[in-house]
């Protein structure tokens, strides 16, 4: 099993190591030709989603990335990576990938006060550590996204189909639960698909 990190910008590294915690081998994503590679997963770091947004475009990774996503690449977006896959961002003209049924808001815990930590439940898993920077929450999850966590009523993590994404940073944490997850999807996928 192979996982690409999309590493334009943002909170990359930190995914890889915790892949590599996991004995996962991984490859960055930087330019159009690394999007050849065969990989299982893809996961979209945390970072600012306007800048990751414009660098998809300008390198020609845009449609590419969307097709796989669409054509069922499993995907994991933390923060950042989560307003690149929501439908709609309620604070924001632009959305990106648009491809999943979640509606977001930026920094929607302001932005002086908005990084913390906090314990909460993620489905299937129990409680896990979550850190919060400057995080969106999602105010709207439909279609056949699950609410696989809560904060004080906001949701903070969604599953829908082959796309996992979380408002909080679980690859700055020690936990590794939330990756595992991911990659359990990743098997399950490959499991499908006979690979
Ligand atoms: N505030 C950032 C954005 O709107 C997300 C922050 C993060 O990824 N830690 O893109």
């Amino acid at each position: 099993m192979r996982i690409a990190v999309l590493a334009l910008q943002g909170a990359f590294i930190e995914h890889e190591q915790m892949l590599e915690r996991l004995g996962v081998s991984s490859l960055e994503i930087r330019q159009k030709r690394d999007l050849e590679s065969s990989y299982d997963g893809l996961i979209i770091p945390g970072g600012e989603s306007t800048v990751q947004g414009k660098l998809v475009r300008e390198l020609g990774m845009f449609e590419p990335l969307k097709e796989q996503i669409e054509q069922g690449m499993p995907v994991f977006g933390t923060c950042a990576g989560l307003l690149l896959l929501a439908k709609e961002i309620e604070n924001d003209d632009r959305c990106h990938f648009a491809t999943m049924d979640i509606v977001a808001v930026r920094n929607a815990y302001g932005r002086q006060l908005g990084s913390f930590y906090t314990e909460a439940d993620f489905a299937n898993i129990g409680k896990i550590p979550m850190t919060f920077i400057r995080a969106p929450y999602i105010t709207k999850a439909s279609g056949n996204a699950e609410v696989l966590a809560a904060v004080d009523e906001k949701i903070v993590a969604v599953k829908q189909g082959n796309q996992l994404v979380t408002a909080f940073h679980p690859e700055l944490n020690d936990n590794i639960s939330v990756h595992n997850y991911f990659l359990q999807m990743v098997e399950e996928n490959n499991r499908r698909d006979n690979k």
